[in-house]
């Protein structure tokens, strides 16, 4: 993509409403823009981003066996009747009604719906187990919406669903979701740590928040340090197997949030505990039959008894998500995309918008990028090299390809570590064999 045909609007000047970097840096980088309190327009660079952690969410999803689909924004009220929550939720729900005065509203969640639909689907133990996912826009109307796309009002959700026959085979779904996350996770180049959770107004038995450590986190987390030093994707799992000895190693390192961490129990020693601030970015939960009896989700037993299936629902905060990497990954230049989710893989810079012989490498750079399927965002505009590396750093591409008056006469060109800073003066051939390298 050229710059000078892109749509980008980046800005000089840190915005005042923006209280945490990753608001500053999403907006100065043109990633979106408020279009009220708590609702954004994601623009291109933006969705970018969005659309592959959301990728990378639905690959992990479909690998753990959970099937997509796709429900509606807008759900009736009746059903969050029938489930007995319509009164309950209060404000936080946005309540519309049609032109016929039927109640509605915009999910906030889709516990009712996916239960409505599994109910007139399924009618026997033997179609299960079952686990339904979508992502899809959500609404709740937070007090005091923040933060950008971390609190928003609007915002992208991964919401999954299992049905199984009993407890056990509950636990081995949840077990299943709980692999899918820290592998997500994992491979957006996070460190998200699995703390016991209460189950809050979902309610059930057995709930784990996906917390990963910055300092701008919303909670207080502590944990013991050797989750520092874990690395989930070492070690390929299959989700098809016993998953047990993988949750319990798991969650045998400490890790809680401040409502369910005692300092009077924690059985780590002070010295070995990390107490840092956290973001929630996911939040798996098993729940029972808290919706099934309810509403009447029950399937025929092996024995011909009416079952009400045992349930649990997974949420990541995929929007949220965006957020959380760049309070992860950034410096006081700006962003640093870890590859997974970068916009772009390279940043293509000549420094000299107005020189033909720096457009004719430029172009010739960025036609190879292009056929080898490497993305590339090329800042072909005739500004000052200043402003173009300011633009490049705050953007955070992982590479930087840097093509210069005095290197074009010699053949060279600059290559620069977004990350580690460092920069190399290699041939034009060298860096284009490093770049188009699978990764
Ligand atoms: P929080 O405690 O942050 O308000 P929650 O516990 O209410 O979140 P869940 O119902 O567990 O949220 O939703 C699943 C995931 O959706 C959360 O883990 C979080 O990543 C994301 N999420 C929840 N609320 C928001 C929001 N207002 N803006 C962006 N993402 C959100
Ligand atoms: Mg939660």
């Amino acid at each position: 993509m050229r710059v000078s045909a892109y749509f980008m609007p980046l800005l000089k000047e840190n915005p005042s409403e923006a209280q945490i970097v990753s608001h500053r840096l999403m907006l100065r980088a043109g990633m979106i823009r408020q279009v009220t309190a708590g609702i954004y327009s994601w623009l291109p660079l933006g969705l970018k981003v969005l659309k592959k952690v959301e990728q990378i969410v639905r690959e992990e999803q479909d690998h753990s066996g959970a099937l997509e689909i796709l429900m509606p924004t807008i759900q009736p009220a009746d059903l969050w009747r029938a489930s007995g929550r319509y009164d309950d939720y209060g404000k936080e729900m946005l309540r519309i009604t049609d032109r016929h005065e039927r109640d509605m509203l915009f999910g906030p969640t889709a516990e009712e719906v996916v239960t409505d639909i599994f109910r007139n689907a399924v009618k026997s133990y033997k179609d299960l187990p079952k686990n339904l996912y979508n992502i899809q826009w959500k609404f709740r109307d937070e007090v005091r919406p923040r933060f950008g796309v971390m609190r928003g009002r609007e915002f992208l959700m991964k919401d999954a669903y299992s049905f199984d026959i009993d407890a056990a085979a509950a636990k081995r779904a949840y077990n299943k979701m709980f692999l899918a996350y820290l592998r997500t996770f994992a491979r957006m180049g996070l460190k998200a740590i699995p703390m016991r959770a209460d189950t809050g107004p979902i309610g059930g038995d057995l709930s784990h928040e996906f917390i990963i450590l910055a300092d701008t986190g919303e909670s207080a987390v502590y944990c013991d340090k050797a989750w520092l030093e874990t690395d989930v994707l070492a070690a390929e799992i299959d989700p098809a197997g016993d998953l047990e000895p993988f949750f319990q190693k798991w969650t045998s390192l400490y890790a809680a949030t401040d409502e369910m961490h005692d300092p009077a129990k924690c059985p780590v020693p002070a010295a070995d505990l990390v107490t840092a601030r956290g973001i929630e970015v996911g939040h798996i939960f098993y729940f029972g039959t808290k919706y099934s009896a309810p509403m009447g989700a029950v399937v025929a037993g092996p024995n011909g008894e009416s079952v009400p299936v045992e349930m649990g629902s997974y949420g990541i905060g995929v929007s949220r998500l965006v957020g959380a990497i760049i309070e992860a990954s950034h410096d006081d230049k700006g962003i640093v995309w870890p590859e997974a989710v970068a916009p772009f893989r390279v940043g293509l810079v000549n420094l000299r918008g107005g020189d033909a012989k720096c457009i004719a490498a430029s172009d010739a750079l960025y036609a190879t990028l292009r056929n080898a399927g490497v993305e590339t965002l090329y800042d072909d505009r005739d500004e000052s090299a200043g402003a173009k590396f300011a633009a490049m750093d705050l953007v955070g591409l992982p590479w930087q390809l840097v093509v210069g008056p005095r290197g074009v006469a010699a053949g060279t060109v600059e290559l620069k570590n977004r990350k580690t800073g460092d920069r190399e003066e290699i041939s034009a051939e060298a860096a284009l064999a490093r770049l188009t390298a699978k990764h």
